[in-house]
């Protein structure tokens, strides 16, 4: 554990500790706490899997000005996770991103299909039981952000946390909505109809407009780009601002060219100068980041560098 303060700012302490296999990183800011668990973690992928860009020469360059072990130049491969975030208050537990889920249909993306993950079990040994959460937010509905809205019971998909305010931007579900309605299953590889449509049936997702504060100190921002309506969210903790970066960065190799944009943006341009405008943000206010799918270590800073920004872990 260690802990960094002066004499007017709130103490920061990190902390990690194996839960179920679960490498499990916390971040404690007074009477905050937030507890990053990926539901895959430090998964190796084909760097042009992810940034068709990336090759060769590229590679080397985005790997100069990435902190170590998130990029293997010699396999050109890089490292990703899939981080949700528990988010502790003094008013609501929070679960930030929902990961990938089990016992999906997923035959277009092998690694989604059919999982077994022992998520739910590791939040409850944590004492995170599902009907403990007051909101789950859905950055954007994309399938490996929702997984875990529901789960199979009785042959039904059902919400898995029972009382909790499911919460996505207006403009996920007015997007995605419309196109499920053309494409059925198919939308989203099949993650709307069994993680998005069992809470809309139910009357369970709340759309809320971007910005917007949507319990004391925790605020949806517009992100907009990789998908039609993604949101950031940002938690007030005391003196201290962390941001948790849904896609809007998705790997740290874009640190060092900003304008890669992922495989999977949906408007490659929007994304780009949502990218640099959050970057400036987060340099300018020194926020805390919480990335989505960076590999550990998960909360840092980004700095300005000769060539981007760089990315620095507390
Ligand atoms: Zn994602």
């Amino acid at each position: 554990m260690s802990a960094a303060s002066n004499a007017n700012r709130a103490v920061i302490e990190q902390s990690q500790r194996d839960v179920l296999g679960f490498d499990v990183h916390s971040l404690h800011i007074g009477p905050y706490r937030i507890h990053r668990i990926a539901d895959m973690d430090r998964v190796k992928w084909p760097a042009t899997a992810m940034f068709r860009a990336m090759t060769g020469d590229a590679l080397v360059r985005a790997a100069a000005n990435t902190p170590a072990g998130m990029i293997d130049v010699a396999e050109e491969g890089l490292l990703l996770s899939f981080n949700s975030y528990v988010v502790e208050t003094p008013d609501a537990l929070v679960l930030v991103d929902a990961g990938i889920g089990n016992d999906k249909d997923r035959p277009d993306r092998p690694r989604w299909h059919k999982r077994t993950s022992k998520f739910l079990d590791a939040l409850a040994a944590m004492s995170f039981t599902p009907e403990r959460f007051d909101i789950v937010i859905n950055t954007h509905l994309h399938a490996d952000h929702v997984g875990w809205n529901t789960v199979l019971k009785d042959g039904a998909w059902v919400p898995a946390f029972p009382r909790a305010r499911y919460v996505t931007p207006e403009g996920e579900l007015a997007h995605w909505g419309k196109l499920y309605e053309t494409q059925g299953v198919e939308t989203l590889h099949g993650a709307y109809a069994d993680s998005v449509a069992p809470l809309v049936e139910r009357g369970r997702l709340e759309t809320v407009a971007t910005p917007s504060e949507i319990a004391p100190g925790i605020s949806l921002e517009p992100a907009h780009g990789h998908s039609p309506g993604m949101a950031v969210v940002r938690l007030k903790a005391e003196d201290t601002e962390v941001l948790f970066l849904a896609d809007a960065v998705h790997h740290p190799l874009q640190l060092s060219d900003p304008e890669t944009t992922s495989n999977f943006c949906q408007d490659p341009a929007m994304a780009n100068a949502t990218r640099r405008r959050l970057l400036d943000d987060c340099v300018a206010r020194g926020t805390i980041v919480a990335p989505y799918h960076f590999p550990t270590p998960v909360f840092g800073r980004f700095e300005r560098a000769s060539a981007g920004y760089t990315y620095v872990p507390l």
